[in-house]
């Protein structure tokens, strides 16, 4: 996240313009909604990190807003509202409100309070990107951002071809990929020289993670047609 995108949901001209100025102090960038129907489709288009949402806008009710874009969407929205009552603020945390700033707010509060968002919105990008370069099936796991293979707690050594192979493999696992598509992959070619190199690896590849090679359970053969990662009973996805 360079820089962040948010959207203002504000009908106050000169309330939306105290916050699009105060987002250009810090180099934040943004849209501008003036309508509930406005802000959906905003949200939906440009897909922000943080909405700062008014409660009263002339089209729509804020907390519908909420409830709406909570349908598809997890980013934090902070309220910013007249409504100072406690029953106003906890219909719309409960909606799905991140944070609730009340009018007439401090634009320092404003900056801290959109921080903290910001702070959130990395917590859980970090954690999308962490859980989607981990490939786990049975004992077998992948760590592919630093590129390492285990067996259970063990480190495999796999040549930079073994390796490709398997990831081509478990990125696809549960389908039956051909001879055909795997050598034009792993070597951009599909010559019968090729299909007889990637029996080699195949065989080399299975040694290491296969526990008992004779009896492969993780890649599945399909003569004369390919080969298939097969997903493990004890594995959870
Ligand atoms: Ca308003």
């Amino acid at each position: 996240m360079n820089k962040p995108q948010m959207l203002v949901v504000e009908d106050d001209l000169a309330i939306g313009n105290l916050i699009m100025t105060t987002l250009e102090t810090q180099q934040y960038q943004f849209h501008r909604a003036n309508t509930g129907a406005g802000a959906v489709l905003d949200a939906l288009s440009y897909r922000p990190d943080v909405m700062l949402l008014d409660l009263g806008l002339p089209d729509m009710d804020g907390v519908d807003i909420i409830k709406k874009i909570r349908s598809w969407s997890n980013m934090p929205i902070i309220v910013v509202s007249a409504r100072s009552e406690d029953t106003d603020k906890v219909a719309a945390l409960d909606a799905g409100a991140d944070d609730y700033l009340t009018k007439p707010f401090s634009v320092d509060e404003l900056l801290a309070r959109l921080r903290v968002a910001l702070r959130r919105v990395r917590y859980d990008n970090k954690k999308i990107n962490e859980a989607a370069s981990i490939y786990k099936n049975g004992d077998l796991k992948i760590d592919y951002a630093a590129g390492c293979v285990y067996q259970g707690l063990r480190e495999l050594h796999l040549t930079p071809i073994e390796y490709k192979l398997l990831c081509l493999l478990t990125k696809n696992t549960g389908k039956v990929l051909t001879h055909h598509y795997i050598t034009n992959e792993i070597w951009g070619s599909t010559s019968s020289s090729d299909t007889s190199s990637l029996r080699v690896f195949m065989a080399t590849l299975r040694k290491k993670i296969e526990p008992d090679a004779s009896h492969p359970k993780y890649i599945q053969t399909h003569i004369g047609v390919g080969y298939r990662m097969l997903r493990q009973q004890n594995s959870k996805e």
